[in-house]
């Protein structure tokens, strides 16, 4: 039997096996916020990994934002040594899973399989990629044994709150640096068949506009900054959205409709604040002091951060000279660059040729509207020879009835495993 007929018999045997580890993985409730369970998932990992000769270490990001001894942020990082020198493949998925919501017809953390769909908050983002590339690096050792270099396989916290109690913190610390890392695949939903390459950027930031408070029946006395921010807003709608529309850029973004720039106006408080629950009053008549707007602008690998934080002061300065009094400030929040891997890098071309073999397609190029760890291996880790790839359709991601396909876990598994052969086996 060759290699890789005999890859695609381990996985076949695997089948049960790969059900039963993505629904034991949707049981452990991994709920961010707060970060629930994470110690609890990753001793199971533990558990079914060192037997199998992994190494296991265990990492709590102590002082990372949401860390504290109720919610320890605890990662692991499992690594197989293999019998000679040569490169590491590591597998990175988020263990985290966002809030059940409403709408559910099935038990969010019940794991039910049904028509070969398994169900459960997580299935599709993304234990099931986690679960596919357990199965892919065990078929691997069993049909390889031979095989040069090393395998690793982390389950990190926090992907869902920006990754910071997570991959942020291990790659700080070095587990992604090119010296022991060589390629990273993140089996984030995709589908089977695409490989995204990377992500837009995004800066996020405050405007505020201020005014002058005085009585309601009197607002000549005061300065409303409502009324200044209702400014901005037109000049936004006027100037910025049409400037936007027009970048566009040459990352294989998906949808489409992300192929440009972008702008959220993500929320808008002025005056008054909102009054607690259960408050019966009236409000009393103010003139507001003060509103603020936050941004959420995604940007493109042709853009120039500090270009994008030029335009939006160059906005408020037109605003400011058409407008005596206009008074504003702009706070930084948090910010990305864009992250594209190159289309020749060594993980891109092997997981191009396992899909093709696998699926008898050509893979689909493609790149993430969102951000998610890419950014933190190759900003932190300065790790550039990184993908996401793995099962799932990632719009279910977040939704109620969230699902993975067993066929589509085994078919990517499939694809993982003959990656570990092209770049691993003697
Ligand atoms: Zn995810």
């Amino acid at each position: 039997m060759d290699q890789t007929a005999a890859i695609y018999a381990e996985i076949a045997a695997r089948r049960e096996s790969l059900i039963a580890l993505t629904q034991e993985l949707i049981r452990i409730p991994t709920l961010n916020p707060p970060g629930q369970h994470y110690r609890e998932i990753c001793d199971y990992l533990a558990a079914r990994l060192e037997p199998q000769g992994f190494a296991v270490s265990m990492v709590r990001a102590e002082g990372a934002p949401g860390d504290s001894e109720q919610f320890p942020r605890w990662n692991l990082i499992a690594r197989r040594e293999g019998g000679g020198p040569g490169d590491c493949v590591h597998f990175n998925s988020h263990h985290d899973v966002v809030e059940v919501g409403h709408g559910w017809s099935r038990d969010p953390f019940g794991g039910e399989l049904d028509g070969g769909r398994i169900y459960g908050r997580g299935a599709c983002d993304m234990k099931g990629g986690l679960a596919a590339s357990i199965i892919a690096a065990e078929a691997f050792l069993a049909a390889c044994p031979g095989f040069r270099g090393a395998i690793e396989i982390s389950a990190t916290a926090d992907e869902e709150s920006g990754g910071f109690g997570g991959v942020a913190y291990l790659a700080e610390r070095g587990w992604f640096a090119p010296e022991r890392v060589q390629h990273v695949i993140i089996p984030e939903p995709l589908h089977k068949d695409r490989i995204c390459l990377g992500h837009r950027g995004v800066w996020w930031a405050e405007i505020e506009t201020k005014g002058r408070i005085a009585h309601g029946s009197m607002p000549f006395l005061g300065d409303s900054a409502i009324r200044h921010m209702g400014a901005v807003l037109e000049e936004i709608e006027a100037t910025l959205y049409p400037l936007l529309a027009g970048k566009h850029t040459a990352m294989p973004v998906i949808p489409e409709g992300a192929r440009q720039s972008t702008l959220n106006i993500n929320s808008i408080h002025g005056g008054q604040a909102e009054p607690p629950a259960g408050n019966t009053g009236l409000p009393a008549p103010c003139v507001a002091d003060r509103c603020r707007i936050i941004i959420d602008r995604r940007f493109l690998i042709e853009e120039d951060v500090a270009e994008v934080k030029r335009e939006v002061t160059a906005l408020l300065e037109r605003v400011k000279a058409a407008r005596p009094t206009f008074a504003y400030e702009v706070r930084d929040m948090f910010e990305v660059q864009p992250s594209m891997t190159d289309r020749e890098a060594p993980i891109v071309r092997s997981t191009a040729a396992a899909i093709a073999r696998v699926l008898g397609r050509e893979a689909q190029y493609v790149v993430s509207p969102g951000t998610y760890d890419q950014k933190h291996i190759d900003r932190i880790g300065r790790l550039k020879n990184c993908i996401a790839y793995g099962p799932g359709v990632l719009d279910l991601a977040h939704q109620p009835d969230e699902w993975v396909g067993v066929d589509d876990m085994a078919d990517s598994a499939r694809v993982m495993a003959l990656v570990l052969a092209e770049l691993l086996a003697q």
